[in-house]
């Protein structure tokens, strides 16, 4: 049996975060592969180094010194040895790379930059189980066989041929007890490496877990589960303790912040059974993500809201009898991945929800489009997106109706609505200035105090 275990930034954070990290690994009884996040504050800190490379050596330092006060806090002079022998090389290839003209040059430089974390947290990390009597090894993407394609800073796992470079280059470790500590975040593209997104360590993980076909995947973060609402909007939002891969899918992409959206589905593939755990309270039984989950009657189990979005109405006469010039405006919005929330279509109009700060390029981009059939294009600002997940949302009558209802109440206006495309939300489009009110009241009355 197989677990992989991830640990966020916030739980590799410190040293004391490290040790309690540690335990929890020592106390997993299966075979177990560990997966990190950089240690917290270290990305959005190479963020802004690879964005103004020009005090590098003064960032090189604070960077160092940071791993390695940490380091020397829990390991002794005899461990430090070992781990200094481990630590130089690694900060030796960073310090070159950030004075290679040639690799500031490549599309893939601040990919580069930003994974140079894990690569230190999976160090301290790996060093700290030794420190503890576990043998264990540190593992870049690069030594498993992490492949990823796709774009500067957002890459997608390979996935066939991770799991055949995992198979040779990870599975004999475990074959001998060997416990290792593998970088998330990034995959190598072409030699080089390709981040995942902000927040990929998940996705990595699940990734990792794909390729080792394991039996459990366990992401370890600083929060109980996941909610069912965000708790700063609902303070008496309640933990959850079991959801279906779908239903996880839809509330990780549509705003719950406690997974990487990506990160259900290379494990809903192979059928993995997904854990979030708390490590800073690792009795909690955390939230089950797996594939068949026992029904409940209630109408709704979260509701997540996504902010900050605007609605892009593109009006051409009788648009609906031309699919071809609906095709060509998705295919000019995608150009640069933007991600399009909700889609929805009327005789002449086509509407899309997308990020506020998205619409400018979207803008640009429609004036391009050698098409005088556009009539006209609206803007609505500063919407959110709330969705609504329960089991069978679809099939049970008058659901809309009663959801619907509560936002009445809450006063606001519903600008857009996506039912029917999956079968475990309602997602509809609020503006901005009503959405805690109606998460707050919906939650009242369907989910917490009120609920039937
Ligand atoms: N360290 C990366 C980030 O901060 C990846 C992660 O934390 O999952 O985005
Ligand atoms: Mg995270």
């Amino acid at each position: 049996m197989i677990t992989v275990m991830k640990f966020g930034g916030t739980s590799v954070g410190s040293p004391e975060a490290l040790q309690r990290v540690a335990k929890i690994v020592m106390d997993e009884k299966n075979d177990k592969v560990v997966v990190v996040s950089a240690m917290s504050g270290i990305t959005n800190f190479l963020v802004s180094l690879a964005d103004n490379i020009g005090d590098k050596d003064d960032a090189v330092k604070q960077f160092e010194k940071k791993h390695l006060d940490t380091a020397s806090h829990i390991l002794d002079a005899k461990q430090m040895q070992e781990f200094m022998k481990e630590f130089t090389p690694r900060l030796n290839k960073f310090k070159t790379l950030l004075s290679d003209e040639n690799a500031m040059k490549d599309p893939y430089f601040k990919d580069n930059v930003t994974s140079q974390g894990e690569r230190f947290s999976s160090l301290l990390l790996s060093h700290v189980l030794r420190a503890e009597g576990v043998e264990s090894v540190a593992l870049t993407s690069e030594d498993c066989g992490i492949f990823a394609e796709g774009r500067p800073l957002s890459g997608s796992a390979d996935l066939s041929k991770t799991e055949s470079a995992m198979a040779m280059n990870v599975k004999p470790y475990l074959r001998k007890g060997i416990v290792p500590v593998i970088t998330g975040f990034y995959g190598i593209k072409d030699g080089v490496p390709l981040t995942f997104g902000r927040g990929g360590s998940d996705y990595s993980a699940a990734v990792v877990a794909n390729a080792m076909n394991a039996d459990l995947l366990e992401i370890w973060t600083d929060v109980d589960g996941f909610m069912s609402a965000d708790p700063r909007i609902v303070p008496d939002a309640i933990k959850i303790d079991e959801m279906n891969f779908g239903e996880a899918a839809e509330l990780a992409y549509f705003g719950a912040k406690v997974l990487h959206p990506r990160t259900i589905e290379p494990v809903r593939r192979k059928h993995i059974p997904l854990k979030v755990k708390n490590s800073f309270s690792p009795e909690e039984p955390g939230t089950i993500i797996h594939h068949l989950r026992k029904p409940k009657d209630e109408l709704l189990r979260s509701v997540a809201v996504k902010t900050d979005l605007s609605i892009i109405a593109i009006s051409s006469a009788e648009i609906a009898f031309h699919p071809e010039m609906v095709a060509r405006i998705i295919k000019k919005i995608a150009e640069n991945e933007v991600v399009i929330y909700s889609i929805s279509t009327s005789l002449s109009t086509v509407a899309f929800l997308v990020h506020n700060n998205d619409v400018k390029s979207i803008l640009l981009k429609l004036n391009a489009l050698e098409s005088g059939d556009i009539e006209r294009i609206e803007v609505k600002n500063d919407v959110a997106l709330v969705c609504a997940v329960g089991d069978n949302l679809l099939s049970k009558c008058g659901v809309s109706g009663d959801i619907f209802t509560a936002v009445k109440e809450a006063k606001a206006n519903v600008e857009m609505i996506s039912e029917g495309a999956s079968d475990v939300s309602l997602n509809f489009v609020v503006p901005m200035s009503r959405v805690i009110d109606v998460v707050r009241i919906l939650h009242k009355k369907y989910v917490g105090e009120d609920a039937p």
